[in-house]
């Protein structure tokens, strides 16, 4: 079987690469390794206005659950900012349906796809690749100029071709359940480590009575379902906006700090396997679409040489490169606050005039941008003291 381009892994980056290959011209064939699309979901499914543009859908009903327009962002001490977007700035999507649409956009423009199909080694010839697949029983081989792995956190594509592996992985944990928003087009911010060390909680409405309630950790020796408990029974706002009883739990793990180099003879690497994933909210559809609608299109000129597929690396790092560098190192630094630290932090962006700030430049897709202007909107004073408990943290923890 020969291919221009074999994508490894049907999810959302897969399905927008083997789309621009195919768009282009390019005879393109979509490995994944489960029977359906889309199973199981390992997200929150909240995306901005601008991922969902960027992945080249609209906003449909049969996938958009709710709309949103800002934050309640709740400080360790319980201390609340709301950020208000004042308008719909975010969807919450059902990711069957999003990856499903995906996927049939991919096929309408000529892209082939097989389920049941796990790559399991690739090899390099001189003018492109072999993967070796399993399905169900037959061993498989399948020929391709150009194989993008778009395959997910625990990438393999990327440890066969020498790429390496992303900075660090946070685990994460997510219940749907019976929730009573305090705004249904508000989400919710649970920052402190006593219920998520290193990263932060969140509720986000599915309905006007449902919620899907998480969170992500530093890999830790605890368990992130014990934190979960902790966040459901004892947060002063989870418990008592919690109705006791839900209907699915996800795990899954967000990959931070996008590898150096994502092209190698033959292949490309895109998405979470690259590690193209916002640090500071662990958002990945955003910078992981405009990544793969780059990788199937240099992909898609056929020509295997790294030297020809390291554009790629150049377009996407022009394109999401400086924030996801930026990202990663605020999220270094806050994900090592203390609980005072961070109520300082909140305290400090409730100033009216931080707080018009925050309107004007906040954006989901762009933190590292709003933290940039932030600082430089503080006066002396805070400055300082912020930066000086920025150091302080990290000293102690050398
Ligand atoms: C708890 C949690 C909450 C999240 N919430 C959000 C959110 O609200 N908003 C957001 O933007 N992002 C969120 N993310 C991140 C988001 O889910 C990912 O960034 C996104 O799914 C990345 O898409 P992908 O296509 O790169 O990888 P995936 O969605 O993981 O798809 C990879 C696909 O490759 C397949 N595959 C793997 N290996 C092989 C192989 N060898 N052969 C064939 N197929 C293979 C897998 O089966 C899978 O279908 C969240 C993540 C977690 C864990």
């Amino acid at each position: 079987m020969k291919y221009d381009v074999v994508v490894v892994g049907a999810g959302p980056i897969g399905a927008i690469a083997a789309r621009c290959s195919a768009e282009d011209g390019a005879r393109t064939l979509l490995l994944e390794e489960h029977s359906s699309i889309g199973s199981p979901v390992q997200c929150t499914g909240l995306i901005s206005t601008e991922a969902l543009h960027e992945s080249g859908l609209k906003p449909e009903s049969s996938f958009v659950h709710q709309r949103i327009r800002g934050a309640n962002v709740y400080s360790p001490s319980g201390h609340s900012i709301k950020i208000d977007g004042g308008k719909t700035k975010a969807y919450v999507i059902d990711r069957k349906i999003f990856d499903r649409a995906l996927v049939a956009r991919a096929l309408d423009v000529g892209a082939e796809i097989m389920l049941s199909a796990r790559a399991t080694a690739i090899k390099n010839t001189e003018d492109g690749t072999v993967l070796t697949l399993r399905r169900p029983s037959i061993p498989q081989k399948i020929w391709a100029r150009v194989v993008i792995g778009a395959d997910g956190a625990q990438s393999n594509i990327s440890r066969m071709c020498g790429l390496g592996r992303v900075k660090k992985t946070l685990t994460g944990i997510q219940i749907e359940g019976r929730y009573e928003m305090c705004d249904p087009d508000f989400v919710e911010i649970f920052l402190g480590n006593r219920f998520a060390p290193g990263f932060f909680a969140w509720a986000v409405p599915t309905t006007e009575t449902f919620a899907r309630i998480g969170l992500c950790t530093e890999p830790h020796n605890t368990p992130p379902y014990q934190y979960l408990t902790k966040l459901l029974q004892e947060h002063p706002t989870v418990s008592k906006n919690y109705k006791g009883s839900y209907t699915s739990i996800t795990f899954g793990s967000i990959p931070l700090g996008a590898l150096r180099e994502t092209s190698a003879h033959g292949v490309l690497i895109a998405g979470d396997a690259a590690g193209q994933v916002k640090p500071m909210t662990g958002g990945g559809i955003y910078p992981g679409a405009i990544c793969a609608k780059i990788a199937g299109k240099v992909a898609a000129r056929g020509d295997p040489r790294r030297k020809s597929l390291a554009e790629y690396d150049r377009m996407w790092q022009k394109r999401v490169g400086k924030e996801l560098s930026r990202g990663m190192q605020i999220h270094d630094t806050i994900g090592k606050f203390s609980d005072q630290r961070l109520d300082e932090l909140i305290h400090l962006l409730s100033d009216e005039k931080i707080m018009n700030v925050v309107r004007e430049y906040g954006d989901m897709d762009h933190p590292s941008i709003l933290f940039g202007k932030i600082a430089s909107h503080l006066n002396k004073k805070n400055l300082f003291i912020l930066t000086g408990h920025m150091l302080k943290d990290l000293i102690k923890d050398r």
